[in-house]
């Protein structure tokens, strides 16, 4: 069996994988908060922890590797949206949560085991508070429940803080409910207008900590193999995580191994809407964009390190993806992934080595192995992308400009209408200038569609 090696932040080193039961490989993670679509930095975490979990299926077997991500869908900002838009909170939770399902879809990552939503799991969470204040590691004051911080020894060994520094340099919210500036809410009040449940401490709504502790406790039991997430959650969420858990299950972890990715940029700047840079994930695929392109992009650079997501790398990586289902087309029959392949992602998901190893196939034009390799890294399925054979348009693009020449001279615009509006009907966005046509096909471009138009 492939010997997996992972980073854990925990311990801060490379360690051996070896699972709690190899017949039942557990990983958590922590997914999104459903209120808007997802940006481009969001699907970071979502494909490295798919090629976590396609590896260990892989390695220990498709029905051997439960995997978990969990849907935020009760949170201020999701309040906000819905006051602010006018709609529903169920409306809007239930729009994000599809559209987040097909964008990560269209980057190549299978659906997890489970995918609990918060508001699913609001008993277990009340019980877990309720062994938390039973125990004295949690309290109740005016309508909240605290988590109390120093009850905890660990707290802060995730990511190496003491709790004193983090009070000094922290944003910790005072409030005269708190005994210590540093406890966190496990549950709090909600008015008549925000969404809320019966609890022993009034209707209220939980903080956000304790959802993923529940849903792990209750999909993946007290201690289970992986948690991974984004850099940005391990402080507080991922710390708040750990205390509430192992406080609550009196274990003495959550998790074997914690991992976490390191952000993205664009462009070597943080990615934000004042500089303009910022852009979803849907944006680049209604750019024409495609998803396999996005995925490797987003593999080319270590999980450990920070992402940079330029233009030349979109360019070489749809290249160079181009280059490799030509080759793959041809791997048809039996295969295997390239064991240096393998290797490579059982190195701490060493995805850019894995990459690297492609190179090497299509160079020796070993296209069987190269077709599996691609499958294992999830850069294709059964079948080479529609995007790849992609109808040469053209013809098509010939077709209109001769058409909208000829009308200059007729003033009849009706077949240039006609043309137009079946493009469009394809799935074709249509470019006029003075020099030609040019016709981009969106995500949801049909060629079938384009039948007979010649
Ligand atoms: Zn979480």
């Amino acid at each position: 069996m492939t010997d997996i090696k992972l980073y854990n932040t925990k311990t801060r080193r490379k360690e051996v994988f070896e699972p709690i039961d190899a017949d039942n490989v557990r990983m958590y993670v922590c997914g999104p908060t459903v209120y808007d679509r997802a940006h481009i930095g969001n699907a970071r975490p979502v494909i490295v922890f798919d090629v976590l979990f396609r590896l260990l299926r892989h390695v220990y077997g498709e029905k051997h590797v439960t995997y978990v991500r969990n849907f935020t869908d009760v949170d201020d900002k999701i309040n906000a949206r819905a006051a602010e838009s006018g709609r529903s909170i169920g409306e809007i939770t239930g729009e994000t949560t599809q559209w987040y399902l097909d964008d990560m879809a269209e980057v190549g990552a299978l659906e997890p085991t489970h995918m609990p939503r918060a508001t699913g799991y609001i008993g277990e969470m009340i019980a877990m508070i309720e062994a938390l204040i039973a125990k004295d590691h949690a309290y109740a004051a005016e309508g909240h429940a605290l988590f109390r911080v120093r009850s905890y020894e660990n707290y802060g060994a995730l990511s190496g803080r003491d709790v004193d520094d983090m009070i000094a340099g922290a944003r910790v919210e005072v409030a005269p409910y708190k005994e210590d500036p540093m406890d966190f809410v496990l549950w709090k009040p909600s008015s008549e207008d925000q969404p809320g449940w019966d609890s022993p401490w009034g209707r209220g709504r939980p903080g956000w900590h304790i959802e993923c502790s529940a849903m792990a406790k209750a999909l993946l039991g007290d201690v289970f193999d992986i948690h991974g997430g984004g850099l940005d959650l391990q402080f507080p969420h991922h710390e708040d995580e750990i205390a509430q858990s192992c406080c609550a299950n009196g274990t003495e972890e959550m998790a074997r191994f914690w991992m976490h990715n390191e952000m993205l940029q664009v462009e070597g700047k943080k990615m934000s809407k004042s500089l303009g840079n910022f852009f979803t994930v849907r944006d680049l695929l209604e750019q024409g964009v495609p998803g396999e392109v996005i995925r490797f992009v987003m593999l080319s650079t270590h999980y450990r390190k920070p992402m940079d997501w330029t233009e030349k790398k979109r360019e070489e990586a749809e290249k160079t993806l181009r280059k490799w289902y030509g080759q793959a087309e041809q791997g048809l029959g039996k295969g295997e992934p390239y064991v240096a392949a393998v290797q490579a992602l059982a190195d701490d998901l060493n995805t850019s080595q894995a990459l690297m190893e492609l190179h090497q196939l299509s160079n020796a034009g070993d296209v069987a192995a190269l077709r599996y390799s691609l499958q294992l890294l999830g850069l294709m399925g059964d079948d080479i992308p529609a995007w790849v054979n992609a109808t040469d348009l053209s013809a098509y693009e010939e077709k209109m400009f001769e058409a909208r020449q000829a009308a200059m001279q007729t003033k009849d615009f009706s077949e240039v209408d006609r043309l137009k509006a079946a493009f469009i009907e394809a799935g074709l966005e249509v470019r006029m200038s003075k020099e030609g046509v040019e016709l981009v096909p969106s995500a949801g471009f049909d060629p079938a569609k384009l039948e007979g138009l010649l």
